[in-house]
């Protein structure tokens, strides 16, 4: 029985005021709801605030981004083993707005993939077609090359200790989100994908789905058998949005229990 997760990605937004603000609402809002998993993934600079402010809390630390390399000479970098230091859990690799914006190849995302997992944090690993690969039927063969490139440096193995979150491109920051059933049957390419070489890892594999995901669509969402919750980015900077999203990810039970 997979448990599900709900992360927030706030990308490159925020200060010091207004992020107190949000974990200062989000963390009582999400204290009774035990069913789920939440986290927060938040720009470098925060990381210390972001980790005193949710200590104690049921809310995990996460970061964007971690460089390839262990240490030493690589300006600018921040490495696993640092963000291990400020108490982070999670940490997004792959994101299509690195892959695009920042050159990151499939390569240079699995060499972040296996620092992460070297250092035990749980890197959410983000696969995704653009608009054209989908609708040049590409959408399976796009993100079994990019899972494929993880597996080959870092085993099948290591697929158990990290977190898959399938963010469509085209989804992404577009306020066009991917219906339940188009999300589901690219889950389910997924997770077949690795049954077909260990099924029980398949089983527990959390796969996330990202792309404009808001209050009004997550529970349609997250009622598909295999999606285990979502990868947030604008709707987590609203205190209200992103605590009805995390609402629906422990269903209506637990909410008229809270
Ligand atoms: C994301 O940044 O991972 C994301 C899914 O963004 P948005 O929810 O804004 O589409």
């Amino acid at each position: 029985m997979r448990t599900k997760l709900v992360a927030g990605n706030w990308k490159m937004n925020g200060n010091l005021a207004s992020n107190q603000a949000l974990l200062e609402a989000v963390i009582p809002a999400l204290a009774p709801l035990k069913r789920a998993n939440y986290a927060v993934c938040v720009p470098f600079p925060y990381l210390a605030q972001a980790q005193h402010t949710l200590r104690g809390s049921n809310v995990a630390l996460g970061t964007q981004d971690v460089c390839q390399f262990d240490g030493g000479a690589y300006t600018g970098g921040v490495s696993a083993a640092m963000l291990v230091d400020f108490g982070c859990r999670y940490v997004i690799v792959g994101h299509s707005e690195r892959r695009s914006a920042f050159g990151e190849s499939d390569e240079v995302v699995a060499f972040k993939f296996a620092a992460a997992i070297k250092h035990r944090l749980t890197p959410i690993l983000c696969v995704g077609e653009t608009l054209a690969e989908r609708e040049s039927g590409l959408t399976e063969a796009v993100v079994a090359r990019q899972l494929d490139a993880v597996v080959k440096r870092c085993s099948l193995a290591a697929l158990g200790q990290c977190v898959i979150a399938y963010e469509p491109v085209w989804a992404i920051g577009t306020g066009r989100t991917a219906t339940p059933q188009q999300a589901q049957a690219v889950h389910a390419t997924i997770r077949a994908r690795v049954a077909a070489a260990d099924r029980r890892l398949a089983d527990e594999l959390v796969i996330l789905y990202g792309g404009s995901v808001k209050a009004a669509n997550a529970a349609q969402l997250f009622a598909m058998p295999d999606v285990d919750g979502g990868l947030i980015g604008g709707a987590s900077l609203a205190a209200d949005e992103f605590i009805a999203i995390c609402r629906a990810a422990v269903g209506a039970e637990e909410i008229v229990r809270a």
